[in-house]
Formats: structure tokens, C-alpha cells, sequence
């Protein structure tokens, strides 16, 4: 059992504030994951939970035990870095024994003066050592030293020196960032398996939004310091708080579309459609004010090859200026009066560069935001 509770953190160095009033639960065995910009926050975050910096204001628990004022060591927290930060000289076994030596057992084993005793700790490291090594595949690698290891295997060395404290908290801090394409997609994958095996509520930091979205039960979008958003993937996918959310979840990234609403329906320079009767409602006070339309490129369609249960808006024109082909999808970089935007259409749909095409948006999928405040209006 392990809630953690950030309540009132704040953190500044000097004149910068890292962290800014951060409230936020995770829950027992969540996988929560921090995600932002460089500099967003996400780091320090992490680390006043581990005990590395001090919060300015505010305080931390795990369960309901305040922790901001207990040592790192007696928090019962393991963190994985970005660089593993594995002992060089010593094996991979003794490197994910190491903490169990010193942590778990407070004493060394050859410290221990009764010979029978000193064997069952032995024993139980040697036991919960090749259990962890055998969890994360890394059994045949034990008698080797980290120089003779590639960076994948590295960082599995990393994690099983984690798991084997069994810690009550996990903390990663961007893990899978010195892997290869291939390496990462496939370790983010087992690092949730075995996240889900283990039930251990871990917080994951990272800058890259498809890892949040495809490990977090739920993220915690950071911008300047401030949360932004906490929901699942799907939630700060498809009901984006705000512009900033918007823009950074989703690949590519939410087009964004100045105009006003009035008389029922969005106008901009670009295009001018009807409102269905929601977003009607929800834009009642916005009469004549300025609001910033948000569509993803998946959201748009060709007005004559509409998918099926879209909800089409009025059509309106636009010229191709760049065809990206993806294999089963392309992205058309578009352009419709003085604004550039994307969408993405089926692979086979017959078009080309310099074509003007009728476009409509999937109305069901509208995002319409507050320009001044950049908040959702409808989301
Ligand atoms: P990155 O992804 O680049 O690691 P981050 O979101 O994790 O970024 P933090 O490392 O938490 O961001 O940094 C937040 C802000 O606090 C940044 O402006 C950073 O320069 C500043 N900062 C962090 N640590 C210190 C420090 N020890 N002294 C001074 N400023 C710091």
C-alpha cells in the first residue's frame, strides 16, 4: 500500500520557481507519469519525493506518513536515473545486491558476527537477487561488469537493483531516454508489465508524450512549473484542460485555428461552419469574442469521402502543399487562406500536390479554447 500526496509543494532556486503550488494524489499501484517541456518542473518534482531536494512550501506523504522531513534512506523509495549510475567495478550481481546489503539488512553480511544467521541473510540477498535478474532477463549476466553490457541491458541492471528492495515507491527518471528506438519501444513495453506484476505505485518522469501515453495509468502534464492536467491518456488526448495540454499531447500536434464564434458558427479566415448544439450552448457568452478552434489532423476528412459516425461540419477549401506519405495514412500539409495546418487522410484517397480539396472536421471531436485565457470552452 503506497498513496503518495503532494500537497502545496512548491520549489524555487533562487528566483526560479521549479515547482509552483503542485497538488496532486497518486494512487496505490499507479503508474503516474509527469510529462512536459524541458525545465517544466518534472524533475525537481521527483526529486523532493526522493528526498534529494527540499520543498520551499508544502508537504509530501506517502500513506500517512509525511516523508519531506525523513532522509532519503528511510523513505522507502528507489529512483532509476537516465544514466543507470551502476558501481563499475563490481559485477552485475553485486550491483543489484549492493543496496539489499547496506539498506535492507542495515548491516553487512561478514559484519554479522553468528556464522548461521550471516547464511540466511546470504541466502535470501541470493534468492531475491536471481529473482529480480530473472524477472528482467538479465540471469546470464550476473558475473559481468556494467563496461561489458550494451546500454539496454545496463538499464535493466538499474531496474533490478530497484525491484529487489521492493520499495514501497518507484521513481524513474526519464529511464528509457539513452536506448535506441527499437530498445525503447520494446523496454517501455516490459517496464509496464512488469510495473502491472509488481503493483508498485511509480511515478515516471518523461519529456516525450507518446511514453506517457502508452505507460501512464495516468499523466500529469507540467508546463513552467504548473500541472496542467492530470487525467488518462485518453482523457488529456480527447479533453485537453487547456491550449497548452492540447498543443503537446498528440502527434503531430493539434492544429489551432483564430477566429470567433457568432450566430451559432466558428469563422475564420480559413473556414466557417456550424456549431453543433453543445458547443452552441457552451459558447453562449463567447458572442463575437475571440476563440481559438483546436483540430487534430486525424479529426479532418475529405467532404467527399467521409468515414463512418463522423459527424461532418460544412465544408470548406483548402490547397495541398506538401503530401507526406506514412504507409497506411498520409499527412496533408494544407493551406487555406493566410493559415498552414495538417491533417491526416487514409493512404489510398487520391490526391495531389497543389490540389485544392474540400475538407470538413469531425464535429464530435471539436476543441474550442478561451484566446485569452487559453482554457477549454469545449474539449
Ligand atoms: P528536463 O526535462 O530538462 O530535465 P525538468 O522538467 O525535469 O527538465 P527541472 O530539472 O525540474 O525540469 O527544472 C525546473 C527548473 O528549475 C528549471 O528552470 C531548472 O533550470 C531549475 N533548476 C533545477 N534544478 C536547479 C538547481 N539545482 N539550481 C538552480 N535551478 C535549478
Amino acid at each position: 500500500m503506497a498513496q503518495v500526496t503532494f500537497s502545496n509543494i512548491t520549489k524555487r532556486f533562487g528566483t526560479v520557481i521549479a515547482v509552483n503550488d503542485l497538488n496532486l494524489e497518486i494512487k496505490d499501484q499507479e503508474f503516474m507519469v509527469f510529462v512536459g517541456p524541458s525545465g517544466c518542473g518534472k524533475t525537481t518534482a521527483l526529486r523532493m519525493l526522493a528526498g534529494l531536494e527540499e520543498p520551499s512550501e508544502g508537504s509530501i506523504s506517502v500513506d500517512d506518513r509525511r516523508v519531506d522531513d525523513l532522509s532519503p534512506r528511510d523513505r522507502d523509495i528507489a529512483m532509476v536515473f537516465q544514466s543507470y549510475a551502476l558501481y563499475p567495478h563490481m559485477t552485475v550481481y553485486d550491483n543489484i545486491a549492493f543496496s539489499l546489503r547496506l539498506r535492507e539488512l542495515k548491516t553487512t553480511v561478514w559484519q554479522l558476527s553468528h556464522w548461521g544467521e550471516a547464511q540466511n541473510v546470504k541466502r535470501s540477498i541470493d534468492e531475491r537477487v536471481k529473482a529480480a535478474a530473472q524477472m528482467l532477463g538479465i540471469l546470464e549476466l550476473l558475473h559481468r561488469k556494467p563496461k561489458e553490457l550494451s546500454g539496454g541491458q545496463r538499464q535493466r541492471v538499474a531496474l533490478a537493483r530497484a525491484i529487489v528492495r521492493k520499495p514501497k515507491v518507484f521513481l524513474m527518471d526519464e529511464p528509457l531516454s539513452n536506448l535506441d528506438a527499437k530498445l525503447r519501444d520494446q523496454t517501455r513495453a516490459e517496464l509496464k508489465k512488469l510495473q502491472e506484476a509488481l503493483g508498485v505505485t511509480t511515478l515516471y518522469v518523461t519529456h516525450d508524450q507518446k511514453e506517457a501515453m502508452t505507460l501512464g495509468s495516468r499523466i500529469a502534464v507540467m508546463n513552467h512549473g504548473k500541472l496542467q492536467q492530470v487525467g488518462t491518456p485518453e482523457e488529456v488526448y480527447h479533453h485537453p484542460a487547456n491550449l497548452f495540454v492540447a498543443g503537446f499531447i498528440g502527434t503531430p500536434p493539434m492544429n489551432f485555428f483564430k477566429g470567433s464564434v457568432s450566430d451559432g458558427a466558428f469563422q475564420s479566415p480559413a473556414m466557417r461552419f456550424s456549431l453543433p448544439p453543445e458547443a452552441m450552448e457552451k459558447t453562449r457568452a463567447y458572442g463575437g469574442k475571440p476563440v481559438i478552434l483546436g483540430v487534430r489532423p486525424q479529426d479532418f476528412f475529405p467532404a467527399d469521402a467521409p468515414a463512418p459516425r463522423v459527424q461532418p461540419s460544412e465544408p470548406f477549401e483548402a490547397r495541398i502543399d506538401v503530401i507526406e506519405p506514412l504507409g497506411d495514412r498520409m499527412d496533408l500539409h494544407l493551406v487555406a487562406g493566410e493559415t498552414r495546418f495538417i491533417a491526416q487522410v487514409n493512404a489510398d484517397y487520391a490526391c495531389h500536390e497543389q490540389d485544392t480539396l474540400r475538407l470538413a472536421i469531425d464535429l464530435r471531436r471539436l476543441h474550442l479554447f478561451d484566446q485569452q485565457t487559453e482554457q477549454a470552452i469545449v474539449s
